[in-house]
């Protein structure tokens, strides 16, 4: 039975949920891709492009399923026998796959997720299950790590979130400034992780990342 506080900051998470806008019928999004192909300087009708419009499609579908899910829902079942349990609760090394919204290129990286609870606990595949929705959405990596721990700190209300990111952004690999072997890493601490300096210190070496050294990037 959530109180009353929990309800609000539930309500607050939904409106910031992407607005539903219209969406196209598969035909309009196949055609959408053939005219891509075209302005790539290629031939759809070419036989070795002929399926590609179905399968960038049905990719589409894939690389963007976290519309369609709700991650409030994903977080409501926790649980409440402890026994006392009062220290950092930490999953690392989450690999995701996102994409920028700016070019649509692969965001490719790790997840660290740490909390302290508060009488509440979640099952660690739901954090697991909570990336992907924020990552299977066109975005921007500062918010991405902002989206995780907010969603983290009002359904759980624990003591303290700590998020941190590092990612590979094919965007700026593969074509612009063409810099491989850059990751950028970001990091968002809410509670005591942002309050108390040896609690901070503390989750970032157990994370065990460049943000350990230099504390928030973004
Ligand atoms: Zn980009």
């Amino acid at each position: 039975m959530p109180d009353s506080t929990t309800a609000t900051n539930v309500q607050k998470i939904r409106s910031r949920e992407p607005v539903r806008v219209r969406r196209p019928s598969r035909e309009e999004a196949l055609d959408a891709v053939r005219t891509l192909i075209r302005w790539a300087g290629d031939d759809p009708e070419r036989e070795g492009l002929l399926g590609t419009p179905d399968r960038v499609v049905r990719s589409y579908a894939e690389f963007f399923s976290g519309y369609g899910e709700d991650p409030v829902a994903l977080l409501q079942r926790t649980f409440e026998e402890m026994d006392g349990y009062d220290e950092i609760v930490m999953l690392k090394d989450i690999r995701f796959e996102s994409h920028c919204e700016h070019h649509i290129a692969p965001i490719i990286g790790k997840v660290h997720i740490a909390y302290l609870p508060n009488n509440r606990v979640v099952g660690i595949s739901k954090l697991a299950r909570l990336v992907e929705v924020y990552a299977k959405r066109l975005q921007i990596q500062e918010k991405m790590t902002a989206q995780i721990a907010n969603t983290l700190d009002e359904v759980l209300q624990p003591k303290g979130v700590a998020v941190v990111i590092e990612a590979a952004h094919q965007c700026m690999t593969t074509r612009g400034v063409h810099k491989p072997g850059v990751s950028m890493v970001t990091s968002r601490m809410l509670g005591v992780f942002r309050t108390d300096p040896t609690t901070r210190r503390e989750v970032l070496s157990m994370f065990g990342t460049p943000a350990g050294g230099t504390g928030e990037h973004a």
